[in-house]
């Protein structure tokens, strides 16, 4: 029997006994066996946040009892850290110590928003007249649908959980079919933390399948979704419905904007590393190459070199640099994106196909790719592979390359690359996504908002505003000397104002 959904404070399977089996992307043994729950598995779910919230059993407790909890659980958290990382390693098959660094960050995230919490949220606001006391309230906004993507399985459930469980929601997880084990870990540790029954409640299974009743459901008042553009299109049509809150935290094509003037040895080396950690698995992926002509060759051929010696292998192989894709339908999405390049006028400089190494014949391995002679129109530009496929494009001046890092849909995170301050201000402040960073690539800190302009999402996580995300706002306004308001006219007290 597998009993891995938490449903009001219980550990249950799923009410037809379905599991299904995760395999390892690194050679496709099984690494565990989970609970898919049904459409009443989902519903039981949904009632027992809804039923616990509208109890007042959590919304009762202060923010600062909340963020004594959130603490907890980071302590918690930090002494099963390796039991949770080696979970996360099998399922997404990333080296274990890259999987302990995710970890690291998850509870870091905790830290974060119990920190926060901890601040004191009421204002009150001078309405001019003496007699009225006005204040602005935080509130628990309801019951919340969390549902999370596969490349950073925990960190992106974390950014999500963390404040809802600060702000006081009721809330169902649902992780990525592919990877759920450390949700399930995490979720044993709320429970030990001493979160009160129905509160936290996690489903799993697929998302079409069990994502449909989470956003589809009136008792859902937000939808926290972190996944692909299409499916945030999905949940943003279904969501209309009810008029659900929305969080969205989507894809990105990430210009990385290397200046002629700049230390090239450090932006081709942030370069390499932006596009290939994780193979490419990241949302804010430094995959679209910007680079000024003068400099084309010297950077292209390096990052070439540097492209080809990246070392592939499994979550226990210590030469490894990074690990395999998730999974063979995304092995074949990637490698049809690099076709579509080709046949497009792209010229393929490096990789451009599953790795042929024995050790990888199991696993799901693309080797880092180089596609250069690109152009804004082509698909290989536009779209995001979500693979270790790096395009580039050239650029002659200042304005072209603003241009071109905004010549996209998304608008998740970009990076310039200049000695000149004070043109990669402008460069950084003329691109409209919603991290840029100047001279570096990929550092991040919970204290600071992460999300995305235009189609990379809706609202923000992280930072303060990743709490707001949470809360509704009240405006109390209560008036200490009661009068009439005499707008109307009443015979019976003589002429209104
Ligand atoms: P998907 O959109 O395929 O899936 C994300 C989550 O949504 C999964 O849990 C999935 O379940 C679920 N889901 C799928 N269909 C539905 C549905 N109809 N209703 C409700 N839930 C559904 O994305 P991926 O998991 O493939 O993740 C990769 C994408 O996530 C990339 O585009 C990436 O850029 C983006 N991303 C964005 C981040 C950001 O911060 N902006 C961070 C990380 C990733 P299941 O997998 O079980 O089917």
């Amino acid at each position: 029997m597998v009993a891995t959904l938490f449903i009001d404070g219980t550990w249950r399977q799923a009410s037809d006994g379905g599991a299904h089996d995760v395999h390892s992307p690194h050679d496709q043994r099984v690494v565990a066996t989970v609970s898919q729950a049904t459409n009443t598995d989902v519903l039981d779910a949904v009632a027992a946040a809804r039923a616990s919230f509208d109890s007042g059993v959590f919304t009762s407790w202060t923010f600062k009892e909340r963020s004594a909890l959130v603490a907890k659980i980071a302590d918690l958290l930090e002494r099963d850290a390796d039991l949770v990382a080696r979970k996360e390693s099998d399922d997404t098959g990333k080296r274990f110590i890259e999987a302990q660094y995710d970890i690291a960050d998850v509870i870091a995230t905790f830290r974060h928003f119990a920190n926060l919490g901890a601040k004191e949220r009421e204002r009150s606001v001078d309405v001019g007249l003496a007699h009225v006391t006005s204040r602005i309230v935080h509130e628990p906004l309801g019951v919340a649908s969390l549902i999370g993507p596969w490349n950073y399985p925990l960190l992106q459930i974390a950014w999500k959980v963390a404040p809802a469980l600060v702000a006081g929601c009721s809330f169902i997880v649902k992780p990525s079919e592919l990877t759920p084990q450390s949700a399930v870990a995490l979720m044993k540790i709320i429970e030990e933390a001493g979160t009160p029954k129905g509160v936290a409640n996690l489903i799993l299974g697929p998302g079409s399948v069990v994502g449909t009743p989470l956003i589809n459901d009136p008792r859902v008042d937000l939808v926290s979704f972190t996944g692909g553009l299409t499916t945030g299109q999905t949940i943003m049509t279904a969501a209309a419905k009810t008029i659900k809150k929305l969080a969205l935290e989507l894809g990105g094509k990430n210009p990385h904007i290397i200046f002629a003037d700049a230390d090239l040895d450090a932006a081709i080396d942030n370069a390499v590393t932006a596009a290939f950690l994780h193979s490419g698995q990241v949302c804010s992926a430094g995959t679209r190459l910007l680079v000024e002509r003068s400099i084309h060759d010297r950077v292209v051929n390096e990052i070439v070199r540097r492209a080809g010696q990246i070392r592939l292998g499994g979550p226990d192989d210590v030469m490894a640099e990074t690990g395999p894709l998730i999974s063979a339908a995304h092995l074949r999405n990637v490698t049809e994106y690099v076709e579509k390049g080709i046949a497009e006028g792209a010229t393929l400089l490096v990789g451009g196909k599953r790795s042929e190494a024995l050790e990888h014949e199991n696993g799901w391995y693309f080797l880092p790719t180089v596609l250069d002679n690109c152009v804004t129109t082509m698909n290989c530009v536009q779209e995001e592979s979500f693979g270790p496929v790096m395009t580039v494009e050239v650029f002659d001046t200042e304005a072209q390359a603003i241009a071109l890092g905004n010549d996209t849909v998304f608008g998740l995170s970009g990076g310039v690359w200049s000695s000149d301050s004070e043109k990669a201000a402008r460069v950084a402040g003329a691109l409209r996504h919603g991290t840029i960073w100047v001279n570096d690539f990929g550092p991040y800190r919970p204290q600071a908002e992460w999300g995305g302009y235009k189609q990379s999402g809706i609202g923000r996580e992280l930072g303060e505003h990743g709490l707001g995300e949470y809360l509704e706002i009240k405006h109390i306004w209560t008036n200490n000397s009661p009068s009439r308001s005499g707008w109307f006219s009443d015979p019976a007290q003589g002429e209104s104002q």
